[in-house]
């Protein structure tokens, strides 16, 4: 038996109008009411026209006013299905169609109906109801392509994992072929009639390119651990700094060079051998490019904000151009040759890893002839 409460509201739906109208615009996006008779006449409700942007006082209670703005694709469907419909009442009209807006945009629009017949069983009216689901529509796409961004990100991140696997291997299995060259080349020199000057020429390239060679080796190893330490540790910047002095002694001595650190005294958190690197990479880089008549000055300075550390490192050498500033960061880029200065082209891709990985960012400003600061900032 019906419940009591369900009798009455369908019986105040016959006497008042008003209660069907709050029905259809509380619970529905729009109503349609089809002369089967005469297909062109349609009734529709406001709601519908509102939801695709358009005035319904000016909009006809013909068929071909929506039939203009349905997506063509699904107004064959919609076709095919109400047939079905018609030759079968068990098989429901239901079917999401696309609508556009007035402003161009896509309006989803699930779209149901069933049919009346007369006494006779002739289809003469159809009663249909629209939702509006375009929201859970853009939603679910919005969710299906982050889903494929994150899918991506996973393949890049597994591909760069292999990547660097794959040269720290090759370059470790590098390590051992090269030192073989320098020692026996070593030991043939002592072997050797060293007046013969074509012979020990011939020893000296073998070893400069070996010793080249293994320098560029080391970078390339250095550069595929990047990220390898998996802790962060309190790091003290001036001890650091002091440590790097001590391991660059014999450049700084030879270079006449100045290197100081005039920040605050301070401990961060980052990870040690990474951090190492970076100030080793532009400390170094501070001292090489520099113009042969100048002791070479790097000064290494700190400023704390709210929310990270800017450390920045300052050369007084021969400056770089600013349409290379981008270039530079390049693995493998350099703006001159071996001659000129040494190098192998993978120190500030390196550094520009290691800030990345921290979180933070590597830059530089520069004057041709004056001197570089580079700055990099480390999140707190
Ligand atoms: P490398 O020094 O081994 O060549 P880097 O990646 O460290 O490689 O530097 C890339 C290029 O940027 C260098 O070849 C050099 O031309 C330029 N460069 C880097 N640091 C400086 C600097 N402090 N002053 C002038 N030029 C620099």
């Amino acid at each position: 038996m019906d419940h009591y409460l369900k009798k009455e509201l369908y019986d105040l739906v016959k006497k008042d109008s008003r209660i069907f109208d709050f029905i259809q615009k509380g619970s529905l996006d729009g109503i349609w009411y089809w002369d089967l008779e005469n297909p062109e006449i349609e009734w529709m409700s406001s709601k519908f026209w509102t939801e695709l942007g358009y005035d319904p006082a000016l909009m006809p209670h013909e068929a071909s006013a929506w039939r203009d703005i349905i997506n063509q694709d699904d107004l064959k469907i919609a076709g095919e299905m109400l047939n079905r419909h018609f030759e079968n009442p068990q098989i429901p009209y239901d079917q999401i169609v696309r609508y556009t807006h007035k402003h161009g945009s896509t309006v989803y629009i699930r779209c149901r109906g069933m049919m009346i017949s007369d006494e006779s069983g002739k289809p003469i009216r159809m009663l249909g109801a629209h939702n509006n689901i375009t929201s859970v529509v853009n939603y679910t796409s919005e969710r299906e392509s982050s889903q494929r961004l994150i899918d991506l990100n996973t393949a890049l991140i597994n591909k760069n994992k292999e990547l660097e696997q794959f040269t720290y291997v090759a370059s470790q299995d590098l390590q051992e072929p090269l030192n073989s060259i320098l020692s026996f080349s070593k030991l043939l020199e002592e072997e050797i009639d060293s007046s013969n000057d074509l012979v020990n020429e011939c020893l000296q390239v073998i070893q400069g390119s070996a010793y080249r060679m293994k320098d560029f080796n080391t970078s390339l190893l250095e550069y595929s651990r990047i990220g390898r330490e998996t802790e962060m540790t309190d790091l003290d910047v001036r001890g650091l700094i002091e440590e790097i002095k001590i391991d660059l002694n014999d450049t700084i001595v030879s270079s006449q060079a100045v290197v100081a650190y005039i920040g605050e005294p301070i401990k961060i958190k980052a990870y040690r051998s990474d951090l190492y690197r970076l100030f080793l990479n532009i400390i170094q880089n501070g001292i090489k490019y520099t113009a042969s008549d100048t002791d070479p000055f790097v000064e290494i300075d700190m400023e704390e904000s709210y929310t990270h550390y800017t450390f920045s490192i300052s050369d007084n050498g021969i400056g770089i151009p600013e349409e290379h500033f981008g270039k530079i960061f390049d693995v493998f880029k350099r703006l001159h040759n071996r001659a000129e200065y040494p190098g192998t082209g993978i120190g500030l891709s390196h550094c520009k890893k290691v800030a990345e990985l921290h979180r933070g960012k590597l830059w530089l400003t520069s004057e041709v002839g004056k001197g570089s600061t580079f700055y990099f900032t480390i999140p707190k």
